[in-house]
C-alpha cells in the first residue's frame, strides 16, 4: 500500500549498514537537519550480495552492536526498522509504506556492497526520488586516489604519502540532539529473527567477556587507548602479552567510530609525547584504508592472487595439519596461543597474525585462501578488504607483499615479542610452568624440566607438526619455483 502523505510530512529515510552509530553519520545528521521525521533502518543484504557468507564472529558483534544502536535510536525517536534482503528492493518497499521522498545513507566501499548500492541509488532516482550517499568508512574515495601517472597504488609507502599531503580530514559531524518522529507503523524483523547469535554450543562467552560491541564501547576503547597507551604505541605495538593496541578495530569495521573522529581525538590528545605514537597510529589507520584501495581495484582480492605469478605455486592439500592449526595445537606456542586467542576471543594480535598466517601458507604450504577463510569466519573484525590484503601480504603474493623469502621463524619471533612467556602462558596455559628458556621450543627442553612443568609431549602438548628448518626450506623450493616459471 503506497502511504499518502503530506510533502512536508514525508519522512527521510536513513539506511543503517556498517555504519551503527550516531555520531559523524553524515546521513543521519543531514535527515535530521530537513527537519521531517526519520525512519531509520537497518538492511541485512549481506547474504544476497557477497556472495560470500559472513562470518559467525561477526555475526555475533552485528547482534550486539544492533542492539545498541536500536536503544540509542529509540532514545532519539526514531526506533530502528530491521529488514532483510536486496537493498533497492528494501528501500522501494519503505518508501511505498511511508511516503518518503528521499533516502540517505552512508557509502560502502566493498565491491558487490558497492554494487547494490548503485542498484539502489539508479532506482530510486529512476522513481523520481533523492538519493543521497555521505561518506565516513574511509578518509579518502578509494575511486579518486591516484599516482601521478593516474593509475591506482600497488605499495604502501607512496600510498601512504599520499593521504598525509591529501591534508587534515574534515572534522567529525555530532550526533544528532532529537530526531522527528515518524508517528506511522512500519514491518520491522525483530532483532532475534535475524539469527545471528550461536546457539547450540554457545561458544561467543570468551567474546562476551572481551567486548562492548557498540558505539559507546568504542569511545571507551579509545579513552583507554588515549589515556594510557598511546605514548608507548611506537615501541609497545608489537608485543601481544598485555593490551598496548587500541583494539578498534572491530569498532571500525562495523562503522561504530570513524577514522575521522579517531583523528580528531588523537589532533587533541596531548600525551607525554604526542608525535610519536600518534603518527605510527596515523599510518596503521592508512594501512587501513590502502587495504580498501587494493580492495577497490582489485574485487577478487581474496579468491585471486594479486601477484597471479603465485598461481603455479604447488600448495599442499594437508586437512589434518589445517585442523592443527585452526585449533591451536601445531606445536609451536605462539602459533598456538595466537590461534587459541583468535578463538577464545575473536581478535588476534597484529604481530601474532602475521606469524601464524606465515606459519600457515609457508611452514605448512597450505594456500592463504584457507587461512583468509578460517579468519573470516572467526574475527570479529573480519574485514573483507584488510582480511585478504594481508593474508597475501604475510603469503607473498600481494600487492606490496612481503618478500617470498621471508619466513618467520617462530621460536624467533617468540622468544623476540613475548620473551616473558606472559602471552603463551595465557593461552597455552598446559605450558605455563616450563620456563622462558624453552617455553617457545618446549621440544628441545631437557627431560627433566618437562616433566617439573607437567609436560608430556605428544600427550599434554602436541610435538611440532613440523620441523622448522625443513619447512623453511620446502617453502623456499616452493617459492623458487613459481619464481623461475617452474
Ligand atoms: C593475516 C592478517 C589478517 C588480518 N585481518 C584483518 C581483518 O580482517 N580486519 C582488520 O581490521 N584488520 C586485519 N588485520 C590487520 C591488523 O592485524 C588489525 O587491524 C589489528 O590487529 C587490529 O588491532 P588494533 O585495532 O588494536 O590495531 P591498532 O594497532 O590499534 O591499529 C589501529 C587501526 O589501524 C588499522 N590497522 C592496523 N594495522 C592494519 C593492517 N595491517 N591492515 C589494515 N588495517 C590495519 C585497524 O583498523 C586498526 O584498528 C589483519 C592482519 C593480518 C596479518
Amino acid at each position: 500500500m503506497i502511504a499518502k502523505i503530506d510533502r512536508d510530512e514525508a519522512p527521510v529515510i536513513v539506511l543503517f549498514r556498517r555504519d551503527l552509530r550516531l555520531a559523524d553519520n553524515r546521513a543521519l545528521a543531514a535527515a535530521a537537519d530537513t527537519g521531517r521525521p526519520v525512519v531509520a533502518v537497518f538492511v541485512d543484504d549481506r547474504t544476497e550480495n557477497e556472495g560470500r557468507k559472513p562470518g559467525r564472529a561477526s555475526d555475533w558483534w552485528l547482534h550486539h552492536s544492533l542492539a545498541a544502536l536500536s536503544a540509542a535510536l529509540a532514545d532519539l525517536g526514531a526506533p530502528l526498522v530491521l529488514r532483510r534482503g536486496a537493498m533497492a528492493a528494501q528501500a522501494m518497499d519503505l518508501v511505498a509504506a511511508t511516503g518518503a521522498r528521499a533516502v540517505y545513507w552512508n557509502r560502502r566501499y566493498d565491491p558487490p556492497a558497492t554494487r547494490a548500492d548503485t542498484v539502489l541509488k539508479d532506482t530510486l532516482r529512476g522513481a523520481g526520488l533523492e538519493a543521497t550517499s555521505f561518506d565516513g568508512a574511509l578518509l579518502h574515495e578509494p575511486s579518486l586516489l591516484k599516482t601521478s601517472t593516474g593509475t591506482s597504488y600497488r605499495v604502501y609507502t607512496p600510498f601512504q604519502r599520499a593521504v598525509a599531503a591529501a591534508g587534515e580530514p574534515r572534522d567529525p559531524v555530532d550526533a544528532p540532539g532529537r530526531l522527528k518522529e515518524y508517528r506511522g507503523r512500519i514491518e520491522s524483523l525483530s532483532l532475534q529473527s535475524l539469527d545471528l547469535l550461536p546457539r547450540r554450543p554457545d561458544w561467543a562467552g570468551g567474546l562476551r567477556d572481551t567486548w562492548v560491541p557498540g558505539e559507546t564501547g568504542a569511545w571507551q576503547r579509545l579513552a583507554g587507548f588515549l589515556d594510557h597507551r598511546i605514548d608507548f604505541y611506537e615501541a609497545g605495538r608489537d608485543m601481544p602479552d598485555g593490551e598496548s593496541t587500541s583494539r578498534l578495530s572491530p569498532h571500525l569495521a562495523f562503522g561504530e567510530i570513524t577514522p575521522y573522529q579517531i583523528l580528531a581525538a588523537l589532533n587533541r590528545h596531548r600525551g607525554a609525547n604526542p608525535r610519536s605514537g600518534a603518527d605510527k597510529f596515523r599510518k596503521e589507520i592508512a594501512w587501513r584504508e590502502f587495504c580498501n584501495h587494493l580492495l577497490f581495484h582489485k574485487p577478487d582480492l581474496h579468491e585471486a592472487n594479486f601477484n597471479d605469478r603465485f598461481d603455479r605455486l604447488a600448495w599442499r592439500s594437508d586437512g589434518p595439519s589445517l585442523k592443527a592449526w585452526q585449533h591451536g595445537r601445531t606445536g609451536y606456542p605462539i602459533v598456538d596461543a595466537g590461534m587459541r586467542q583468535l578463538w577464545q576471543t575473536g581478535w588476534m594480535h597484529n604481530r601474532v597474525r602475521m606469524i601464524a598466517a606465515s606459519f600457515l601458507s609457508k611452514h605448512l604450504l597450505i594456500d592463504w585462501r584457507d587461512g583468509e577463510s578460517w579468519f573470516w569466519d572467526t574475527l570479529v573484525d573480519a574485514d573483507p578488504a584488510s582480511n585478504p590484503a594481508n593474508w597475501q601480504w604475510v603469503a607473498g603474493s600481494g600487492a606490496d607483499a612481503a618478500p617470498y623469502f621471508r619466513i618467520f621463524n617462530p621460536i624467533l619471533q617468540g622468544e623476540k615479542f613475548d620473551g616473558d612467556g606472559g602471552y603463551v602462558r595465557r593461552f597455552v596455559p598446559e605450558l605455563a610452568k616450563l620456563p622462558n628458556r624453552w617455553l617457545h621450543k618446549p621440544w628441545l627442553a631437557p627431560q627433566g624440566e618437562l616433566e617439573r612443568a607437567g609436560v608430556v609431549l605428544g600427550e599434554t602438548y602436541p610435538h611440532p607438526l613440523v620441523d622448522h628448518d625443513r619447512a623453511r626450506a620446502r617453502a623456499l623450493a616452493a617459492f623458487d619455483a613459481v619464481r623461475n616459471g617452474g
